[in-house]
C-alpha cells in the first residue's frame, strides 16, 4: 500500500464566472478544498450565495431574451460546442490531473472520464442540427401543422462530486446544442475541473452571458438556483432526497425539472454464467471511484447452485485490491470522498451486524493506509444478505459488495425489483431465452446482459421508479432542454360565420 505524494499544487481559479467575468462571490466568503488521499487542504475557492446566483440568472436571463445564441443556427452552436471538445483533448492531461485531486480517484479513471466528455461534447455539437421538426399530417383540409423545437430557456445545472465534469458535460453539452443559457453549480467540494471548463468555453467564445458559473453551498446556492423565478428548468444530479426537495422547492415557479439520483443496481449471476467473466466484471461494477458510482452493481444476486464458489472467487480477488494514491500507478482504488461521507459508509458496517449478515473481508478503515489522513475504507465483501435488510436497499455509496443468495428465475426477478430505485440491473446467463425474458422483468432504465456499468453517449442514460425522472445523453438528452411547438397555418382565408353572421 505504498503511497506516492503527489505534487499538490493548484494554479487554476478560484472564482465564480458571472455575465462574461471572473467575480468573487458578494458574501465575501471561500471554501477550503482538499485532497482526499491525504485530507490536505489544496486552496480557497470563493464561496457563492443566494446574490450571486440571482445574478448570474439574470445575466442568463439576458442572453436568452434579447442575445444571439437562441437564434444563432443550430449548425453554428454545434460548431462552438465541438470545439470544446478539442479543447477538453488538449487539456487532457491537465483535466485529469485536477479531476483527481479534487476526487482522489485513480488519474487513469480521470483519464477515461476526460476521453468520455471530449466525446459527448462531440456528440451533441454534431446532433445540433439533426433535429429539423416534423410535419404533421393535419385532419383540416387547407392546412398545414407542424412541430419545432425551441431551446427551454435558462437551465440551472447542478452536479455532485463522484464524477465532477462527467456530470456537468451530460448537463452543458446538449444545453448549449439545444441554444439554452446557463448557470452551472459544481459540487462544492469538487469544483477544479467545471471551472476549467468555463474558462476553456471563455476561449472558445460563447456570447456573454450563455454560460455562468456559481459555486457554492447546495442549501444556499443550489436551492436559489432551483426557486429563481427566471430559471426555467433544473437538471439535477445527486442524491434521492437532495432531489426530493429540489422538486418540490421547483413546484412553486413549476420549473421543468430533470432528476439524475442514486441507484441499488442488482447484478443477478445465474448459476450457467461464464463464472470468470461474472467474478471479474462483478468487481468492475463497484470498485471503480471506490463504488461512489450512482450505478454500481453493489447488491449481487447469486444463484445458490454456485454461490460459494463465486464468494470465495470474489473474496480472493477483493483481498488483492491495491489501495494508494491517486497518482501511484500501481493504485487500483483511492479513497472515499470525505471524513463525512466514510463515516456513512462505516454506518452501514453496524447496519451489517444488527441485520444478522456477515462482513466476510473489509468493512473497515486500512490499519495502514497508503496515507494517514486520506479517507481511505477497505474493499469490503457481506454475504448472507436478504432483500428485506437495509443493506440491500440503500445506497451505500462505498466499496462494498453485498451478496443475496437465490433459486431460479422468479426469485431473482422478484429481489432485483424489490427497490424505490430502477437506474441500471445486470444479468448473467448463457441461455440466450432467460436473458430476453429477465431483461424485460426488471423495472430499470439500463440493463445490461453478460456486461456491467458500460455507458454510451449515444445511448439515453436514466431511472426508473425514484431513480429520477427524465434522460441524459443520447437523442433524448437533447431533447430533454427544448420545448415543443406546434405551429398551425390555415391556408383557406375563408370565413366560417360561426357567430354574428346570421340576419
Ligand atoms: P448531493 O445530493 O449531496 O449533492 C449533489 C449536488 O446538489 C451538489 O452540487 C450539492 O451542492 C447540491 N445540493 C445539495 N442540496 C441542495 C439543495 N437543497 N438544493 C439544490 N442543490 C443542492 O449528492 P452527492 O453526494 O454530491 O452525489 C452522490 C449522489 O449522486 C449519489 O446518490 C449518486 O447515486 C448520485 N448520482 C447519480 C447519478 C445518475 O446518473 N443517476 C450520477 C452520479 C451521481
Amino acid at each position: 500500500m505504498a503511497g506516492n505524494v503527489n505534487n499538490l499544487s493548484y494554479n487554476g481559479k478560484t472564482k465564480m464566472y458571472i455575465d462574461g467575468k471572473w467575480v468573487d462571490s458578494i458574501s465575501g466568503r471561500s471554501r477550503e478544498i482538499v485532497y482526499p488521499c491525504t485530507g490536505e487542504v489544496i486552496t480557497k475557492v470563493t464561496e457563492g450565495n443566494e446574490e450571486d446566483v440571482k445574478l448570474a440568472v439574470q445575466a442568463a436571463r439576458r442572453a436568452f431574451d434579447q442575445g444571439s445564441w437562441p437564434k444563432t443556427p443550430a449548425a453554428e452552436r454545434g460548431r462552438l460546442v465541438e470545439k470544446l471538445a478539442d479543447k477538453v483533448e488538449e487539456n487532457r492531461e491537465e483535466l485529469a490531473r485536477l479531476e483527481s485531486l479534487d476526487t482522489g480517484k485513480t488519474v487513469e479513471e480521470s483519464r477515461w472520464d476526460m476521453d468520455d466528455i471530449a466525446g459527448i461534447f462531440r456528440y451533441f455539437g454534431q446532433l445540433a442540427d439533426k433535429e429539423g421538426g416534423e410535419i404533421i399530417e393535419s385532419p383540416v383540409p387547407n392546412t398545414t401543422s407542424r412541430l419545432v423545437r425551441e431551446p427551454v430557456g435558462v437551465a440551472a445545472q447542478i452536479s455532485p462530486w463522484n464524477y465532477p465534469l462527467l456530470q456537468a458535460s451530460w448537463k452543458i453539452a446538449p444545453a448549449l446544442a439545444a441554444g439554452c443559457t446557463i448557470v452551472m453549480k459544481p459540487s462544492e467540494i469538487t469544483p477544479f475541473t467545471t471551472i476549467r471548463i468555463t474558462e476553456l468555453a471563455e476561449e472558445v467564445g460563447f456570447p456573454q452571458g450563455v454560460i455562468n458559473l456559481v459555486l457554492g453551498a447546495g442549501a444556499t446556492v443550489g436551492t436559489e438556483m432551483t426557486v429563481n423565478p427566471g430559471v426555467d428548468l433544473v437538471s439535477f444530479t445527486g442524491g434521492i432526497v437532495t432531489g426530493k426537495k429540489i422538486l418540490k422547492a421547483a413546484s412553486d415557479t413549476v420549473k421543468k425539472v430533470a432528476l439524475e439520483l442514486g441507484g441499488k443496481n442488482p447484478n443477478i449471476v445465474f448459476g450457467d454464467a461464464d463464472f470468470d467473466t461474472a467474478v471479474d466484471f462483478a468487481l468492475n461494477g463497484v470498485f471503480f471511484h471506490a463504488g461512489q458510482i450512482c450505478s454500481a452493481g453493489s447488491r449481487i444476486l447469486v444463484e445458490s447452485s454456485i454461490h460459494d464458489k463465486f464468494v470465495a472467487a470474489l473474496k480472493e480477488r477483493i483481498s488483492n485490491i491495491k489501495l494508494g494514491d491517486a497518482f501511484d500507478p500501481e493504485t487500483e482504488m483511492g479513497p472515499l470522498i470525505s471524513e463525512e461521507h466514510r463515516a456513512k459508509v462505516e454506518k452501514y458496517m453496524a447496519v451489517a451486524k444488527e441485520e444478522g449478515a456477515r462482513i466476510v473481508l473489509g468493512g473497515e478503515r486500512p490499519r495502514n493506509p497508503p496515507h494517514q489522513g486520506g479517507y481511505y475504507f477497505m474493499p469490503t465483501l457481506i454475504t448472507g444478505v436478504n432483500n428485506n435488510m437495509r443493506l440491500a436497499k440503500e445506497e451505500i455509496f462505498g466499496p462494498v459488495i453485498t451478496i443475496e443468495s437465490f433459486d431460479g428465475e422468479e426469485e431473482a426477478v422478484r429481489w432485483a425489483n424489490d427497490t424505490i430505485y430502477g437506474l441500471s440491473a445486470g444479468l448473467w446467463t448463457k441461455d440466450q431465452d432467460r436473458a430476453e425474458r429477465v431483461a424485460a422483468a426488471l423495472r430499470a432504465g439500463t440493463v445490461w446482459i453478460n456486461d456491467f456499468n458500460i455507458y454510451f453517449v449515444q445511448a439515453p442514460w436514466g431511472g426508473y421508479k425514484q431513480s429520477g425522472l427524465g434522460r441524459e445523453l443520447g437523442k433524448p438528452g437533447l431533447e430533454e432542454y427544448t420545448e415543443v411547438k406546434h405551429i398551425y397555418q390555415n391556408h383557406a382565408n375563408e370565413p366560417v360565420n360561426w357567430f354574428g353572421a346570421k340576419k
